[in-house]
């Protein structure tokens, strides 16, 4: 097949060039070229009416005539106007370069086709240097159609890869190919969404004949590309449920009923209720959960963490909470504590500041089991904290955690539990979890492919010697790995890493390697190059030890040395339907959308900095009525020390303005220890102060429900995800809470956009929509690493509708066929696996 050539198949394409063009605009291969879409069309099919002109219209194509024509000077020379007139209106052409040849060669009163772009100043329109041609000629002329522009670099522009230039690649390519193009969807689907055929939609994609051709062809190659990113997701969901197994949670036990009917402080939401029993037909499957649960700030997340949790200490598993900072695990921690208050259920906390002495008491209590619930930060991840049999794993606030300490806490299962893995099966998961991580590695995976280090070198020739009485090979494929080292009977795995393993995040990518390779049976050991050339004796002996401690029977090949925990991810960022669809369409979604009864709204108003004063006043007020007030700074890690002096002058300002000893002020930001933070911050939650002062640091989940106003300085430079989750943190008790977003006067429109929307509606949904539509998928929290950012020609947000209906079809295609092996279904099948076949890293070696 010709679209799996190189492009240098097509004539006129040097190697030179091709080069260019792939390291550019990533086009390698015919293929690519044929899916490399126009970014927009010139339409030379329509002719505009002067009056219709509008002061946005970009290029316009106009039929007139001269009516005359006149130098007028200016500042440096003069410019040649033409006064350009049809029956509706009179406009003007402009020229500023070669004005002599130009004004000899116009006819004046002699009907014109003119073509450019549309320039609009102090009410009337011109274009400057216009295309023109005599109408009698023009008529002569095969009628020109839409013409594509494609992206280009500079680069490629002062190479001479012009448009022009790439629309002829690409239509001699599609001469060749036209004929053997396959259709890649079924006639079913064809039929029912009325779609043009797939090589239509390309000719019409690159060389449309007009408007109407052009659109039907985009909505084919966008329900098509949607269509096949919703089915590898959706196959991959159903391979994680009918293949990965989880542990059990069978009973409801006297444990969960005992606090459902005994301690449950409040009724549950029907929200909260139907979360719950999504989770428990989850856990009662008998599949692996792995289950994010969206829910707005104050909807009431903890309490189902903790009745999954019970469920799982029912069923005789140990359970745990990681949270993103020290303040937000207290907070767990306390809210736990209290709500498990005169039941027999031990829980602890682990974070950085827990004493070695407790520490090991932790470690202890885990290990035999006698401890049911353990609240933490990061610290939960270390190598020394192992569960006894920990069963489900609650992650709070994902988008703070590097999607690599997810993964880890998967590691932190309890005892094996039969259960088979395929490495395609982790593949999909892990490539899921944590797809930025992931696609490092597959780099860094290329990297060692391409370069034998001296560090290898050396160990190698040793290795060889059989000196160790084992036989390693090298650069052996283990799945979709080549590993440097390995040897087979002990299934033991060593690797080198280079030089360039030196960043956090190929630090992690390294860890993601490394567990997946556990995960598949295998003990894997890490040198660096340092180490090996350093002292090769002792990375030989430190090879010859492992072997000894290798026995084949602990590890059998594919097998596992435990299950993976339930993994319940909580996020109070709300992700919009159509982008939870792309992002996480292969994870299972509950969300909560009701808020506790009895909430008030939070009243928001956005004020300009000049009315200070009567924000100072109006917090006065509310102090006086017993209320606590926070005062948040923006915190921008690029210029750190500024926010951080914008906050102290704040600070000093507040503090002039609301003396001691009436007022007492607690300030929290970054650049405190972790336990001075936690004195203040408690200070605070103590009602001993009455103000807090801080930086965006109390962002995530501080619960203090008598802090009734939240104010918000520079408002204008948080985005609004950040101010929404700022909002949550006031409206949590039962009187009237307020915020109020202070700004500048110089506002950009997306600033007055996102303060508007703050002030218009608390649904963290719409909120969350607006972003979107402002931003794009590529910058919403947790979304930056998802493939939905390398979509072709389709667009989440633009294309929500052919998104959910490509959705809904791969949908009812899985349920009746969820192999795809019915014959009606082989060219979806053939596409559905070349794509899979691509996405993995062999295409790219072999
Ligand atoms: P978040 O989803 O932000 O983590 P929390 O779990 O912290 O929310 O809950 C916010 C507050 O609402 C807590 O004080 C909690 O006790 C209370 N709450 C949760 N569910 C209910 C309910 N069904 N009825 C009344 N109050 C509730
Ligand atoms: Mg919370």
């Amino acid at each position: 097949m010709i679209l799996n050539k190189p492009i240098t198949y097509i004539s006129g394409i040097s190697s030179q060039r091709a080069a260019l063009l792939y390291t550019e605009l990533g086009i390698k291969k015919c293929n690519d070229l044929l899916n490399f879409f126009p970014f927009r069309y010139i339409d030379k099919t329509q002719f505009y009416a002067i009056k219709e002109l509008q002061p946005n219209s970009s290029e316009v194509q106009i039929v007139g005539k001269i009516t005359h024509i006149k130098s007028v000077a200016q500042k440096r020379g003069s410019r040649l106007v033409a006064t350009f007139q049809d029956a509706t209106g009179t406009m003007e052409l402009v020229w500023f370069r070669g004005q002599k040849w130009i004004k000899d060669s116009l006819k004046v009163n002699e009907p014109y086709v003119v073509y450019g772009k549309l320039n609009h100043y102090n009410g009337s329109f011109s274009i400057p240097h216009p295309e023109m041609e005599l109408v009698t000629e023009y008529k002569k002329k095969l009628q020109s159609k839409m013409q594509p522009v494609y992206p280009s670099t500079e680069k490629l522009t002062n190479a001479g890869v012009s448009n022009k230039l790439i629309r002829n690649y690409i239509q001699k390519l599609l001469q060749q190919v036209y004929d053997s193009l396959q259709e890649t969807l079924s006639k079913e689907i064809i039929d029912d969404f009325k779609l043009i055929s797939k090589r239509d939609a390309y000719l019409n994609v690159h060389f449309p004949k007009s408007q109407e051709s052009l659109a039907k062809a985009q909505n084919r190659l966008k329900f098509e590309e949607l269509f096949f990113i919703q089915l590898q997701l959706l196959r991959k969901k159903l391979i994680n449920k009918t293949k990965i197994k989880g542990f059990v949670f069978e009973n409801v036990g006297p444990i969960f009923n005992e606090f459902y009917s005994n301690q449950l402080p409040f009724d549950l939401t029907n929200a909260q209720k139907r979360v719950l029993k999504e989770i428990r037909k989850d856990v009662a499957s008998g599949a692996h959960m792995n289950r994010l649960l969206q829910g707005d700030v104050g909807s009431g997340k903890t309490i189902v963490a903790l009745l999954s949790m019970l469920l799982a200490i029912d069923n005789g598993f140990q359970a745990t909470i990681m949270a993103p900072t020290e303040i937000l695990a207290n907070q767990h921690y306390i809210a736990v504590s209290e709500l498990l208050q005169g039941m027999d259920i031990k829980v602890d906390i682990l974070t950085g500041s827990v004493r070695t002495k407790k520490r090991r008491e932790i470690h202890a209590n885990l290990e035999d089991g006698t401890l049911h619930i353990l609240i933490g930060t990061h610290a939960l991840l270390e190598d020394k904290v192992k569960f006894k049999n920990l069963g489900i794993a609650i992650i709070d606030e994902q988008h703070r955690f590097g999607v690599a300490q997810r993964s880890k806490l998967w590691g932190k299962g309890g005892p094996s539990q039969s259960s088979q893995r395929e490495g395609a099966e982790l593949r999909n998961r892990y490539e899921t979890a944590r797809p930025s991580v992931y696609k490092l590695m597959k780099e860094l995976q290329l990297e060692r492919k391409k370069k034998t280090t001296e560090a290898e070198q050396i160990l190698w020739e040793q290795l060889k010697t059989k000196k160790l009485d084992s036989k390693f090979r090298r650069q052996h494929i283990v799945d979709e790995f080549i590993v440097d080292f390995i040897c087979i009977e002990k299934n033991l795995i060593i690797e080198v890493d280079g030089k360039y393993h030196t960043t956090k995040e190929q630090q992690e990518a390294d860890d993601l390697r490394t567990k997946i390779l556990q995960e598949l049976g295998f003990k894997v050991i890490r040198f660096t190059n340092e180490e090996v050339i350093g002292n090769i004796e002792n990375t030989i002996s430190k090879i010859s030890q492992e072997l000894k401690n290798n026995s084949e029977s602990s590890l059998p090949l594919g097998g596992l040395g435990w299950a993976p925990p339930h993994i319940l991810v909580m996020t109070a960022t709300p992700i919009p339907r159509t982008l939870a669809m792309s992002v996480y369409g292969d994870l299972d979604i509950s969300v909560i959308d009701e808020l506790p009864p009895g909430r008030k709204e939070v009243k928001t108003v956005h004020r300009f900095d000049s009315n200070r004063l009567s924000v100072f006043k109006f917090m006065k007020d509310e102090i006086a009525k017993g209320r606590q007030v926070y005062i948040v700074y923006p915190l921008i890690q690029e210029s750190e020390s500024m926010d951080y002096k914008d906050l102290m002058d704040g600070f000093e300002s507040v503090s002039r303005e609301f003396p001691l000893p009436k007022y007492q002020i607690s300030i929290v930001h970054g650049k405190m220890k972790p336990a001075d933070k936690e004195h203040e911050m408690q200070r605070f939650v103590k009602h001993e102060t009455q103000i807090m002062v801080a930086t965006t640091v109390i962002e995530v989940g501080v619960n203090v429900p008598n802090a009734s106003v939240m104010i918000i300085e520079s408002s204008e430079r948080f985005g609004l995800s950040q101010l929404h989750q700022l909002r949550g943190r006031v409206g949590r008790g039962a009187d009237q809470s307020y915020c109020i977003l202070l700004s500048s006067f110089k506002l950009s429109e997306e600033a007055k956009t996102r303060l508007k929307t703050m002030v218009e509606t608390t649904d963290g949904f719409k909120i969350a929509e607006v972003d979107l539509k402002l931003r794009g998928p590529g910058n919403l929290m947790g979304t930056q690493q998802s493939g939905v950012l390398n979509l072709k020609i389709a667009d989440v947000v633009k294309d929500s509708k052919i998104l959910v209906s490509a959705r809904n079809t791969a949908i009812a295609l899985l349920q009746e066929d969820s192999n795809l092996s019915k014959p009606e279904n082989a060219m979806i099948k053939a596409t559905y696996l070349a794509i899979s076949r691509s996405s993995k890293i062999w295409s790219e070696i072999s």
